[in-house]
């Protein structure tokens, strides 16, 4: 039989069909809903990407809590997505919601700080190493708000991205290198500035290309990921960082590491755990215990030169702000978890699944001779379809295959196991027991089974 990824092909075929039937059955009320909801909804969804999931239509969700949800035909389901990292720390978590259902009686949103904004801000400098902290509602928003700050405060227009990066909906890092070439991504939507003017893009791992492209003078900053995470999971070479970190300081530009998905990799992130000195950095997602909410944070001398940019401006709108930043709300969910929920145990139990997860997916995956490998930053693990790890963005383009991924995610769904769409990413919580993980690994054993069957 034809075989694609090391898996029968036609046969994989037959399993979707058969597949999404069985969702389709499975899910009456969720299908009612999605009917009720094409009348008035964009694309039938509340966000266009959900539309992109592999089921034939959204699953609804009626509740979630801790490793688990439930949809609204009653199914429960192991939740190893997590709202692809926003609630990383388990679905309320009990000390956010508690501090929520305080501050709900204690108001919202004032345009001024509460008394949680320096405690928040200390905690945040103690965890990530750095003195001076700023509030945005998401991570794209954060990115989007210290490029301008450090474009700003060095005068320079560019900044560097790397090859196949994702840091949320911030327009400029939408360049690719297609053969080489810095190239808009061409499913930005409505996008009439010419990215490239401002934009430079270089593959992860290529020590040669950062430094060619830093010699001009011209970068502000360079935004990373540690590990790139968005285009299934690329990791820095050893040495890698090092070296990068020297380039960039000798060139007299700036580090932004965006550690939205990697502070999977610890209480202080993946820089902390690794000894990396960044900048400025960025956290998203996960920060308020999946409340709405992203924080930046400047080294000293970098917080020195921004506050001189701002100041020997105009006054007035400088673009970065939205009038809900900083609110009380979000500001409330944050200390509470940072206090009660981003624990070094709770990172130390995560870690010990995540290990015992991308070791049993290891294990089936010898086990059926599949041409696939695992990787794990943390309590994040992802398979990818390639028996040697992709070193960079192209490489990690070139192996993605969503029909395939779409087929495993949707029969893993349909046996009450969710893992994160649009890669082959798992992560786990604190609420997730060896008892999950250990059906995660037996549901996938008898996936890869239904996909070999000759
Ligand atoms: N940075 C990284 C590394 C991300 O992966 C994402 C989203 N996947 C973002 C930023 C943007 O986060 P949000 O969509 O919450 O703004």
């Amino acid at each position: 039989a034809s075989t694609r990824d090391g898996v029968n092909w036609p046969r994989a075929q037959a399993l979707a069909a058969a597949e999404r039937a069985s969702y389709i059955a499975r899910n009456p009320e969720s299908a009612r809903l999605a009917g009720q909801a094409a009348q008035h909804l964009l694309f039938g969804v509340p966000m266009h990407w959900m539309n992109d999931w592999s089921t034939p239509f959204a699953l609804t969700v009626s509740e979630a809590s801790g490793a688990r949800f439930r949809d609204a035909d009653g199914h429960e389901y192991i939740d190893f997505c997590l709202g692809d990292t926003g609630a990383m720390f388990g679905h309320a978590p009990q000390p956010v919601a508690q501090a929520i259902a305080r501050q709900a009686a204690r108001g919202y949103t004032a345009m001024l700080p509460s008394e949680d904004s320096a405690p928040v801000a200390a905690e945040l400098a103690r965890r990530f190493g750095l003195p001076y902290w700023q509030f945005a509602l998401s991570a794209s928003d954060a990115n989007r708000f210290v490029l301008r700050w450090l474009r700003a405060a060095t005068g320079r227009s560019k900044v560097l991205v790397f090859n196949g990066c994702y840091h949320g909906t911030v327009d400029d890092v939408f360049v690719d290198l297609v053969d080489g070439v810095p190239t808009q991504r061409d499913s930005l939507l409505g996008q009439v500035h010419k990215l490239t003017d401002h934009t430079v893009v270089v593959e992860f791992n290529d020590l040669p290309a950062l430094e060619a492209a830093l010699k001009q003078g011209d970068i502000a900053c360079v935004l990373a990921e540690p590990v790139m995470t968005n285009i299934g999971m690329v990791l820095p070479q050893p040495g890698y960082w090092e070296a990068a970190q020297r380039l960039i300081k000798r060139h007299g530009s700036l580090l932004v590491i965006d550690e939205t998905h990697t502070i999977s990799s610890g209480p202080g992130g993946y820089a902390q755990a690794h000894g990396m000195r960044p900048d400025a950095l960025v956290v998203g997602k996960p920060i308020g215990g999946g409340i709405p909410c992203a924080v930046y944070g400047f080294t000293e001398e970098l917080a020195r030169r921004v506050e001189q940019a701002k100041r020997s401006a105009p006054p007035g709108h400088s673009g970065v702000g939205t009038t809900l930043s900083a609110n009380m709300f979000a500001m409330a969910a944050m200390r509470a978890n940072l206090e009660q929920v981003m624990t070094e145990d709770v990172y130390r139990h995560m870690f010990a699944l995540a290990a015992q997860l991308a070791e049993g997916l290891r294990a089936v995956i010898a086990g059926h001779k599949l041409p696939w490998c695992v990787t794990q930053i943390g309590a994040r693990t992802e398979f990818q379809f390639t028996p040697t790890a992709p070193q960079n963005g192209t490489q990690a383009q070139a192996i993605l295959d969503g029909e395939l991924e779409q087929i495993i995610h949707l029969y893993l769904l349909n046996r009450g196991l969710l893992i994160t769409p649009f890669h082959n990413m798992l992560l786990v919580c604190p609420d997730t027991d060896e008892n999950d993980v250990a059906r995660l690994l037996s549901t996938f054993e008898e996936c890869i089974k239904a996909l070999l069957l000759n």
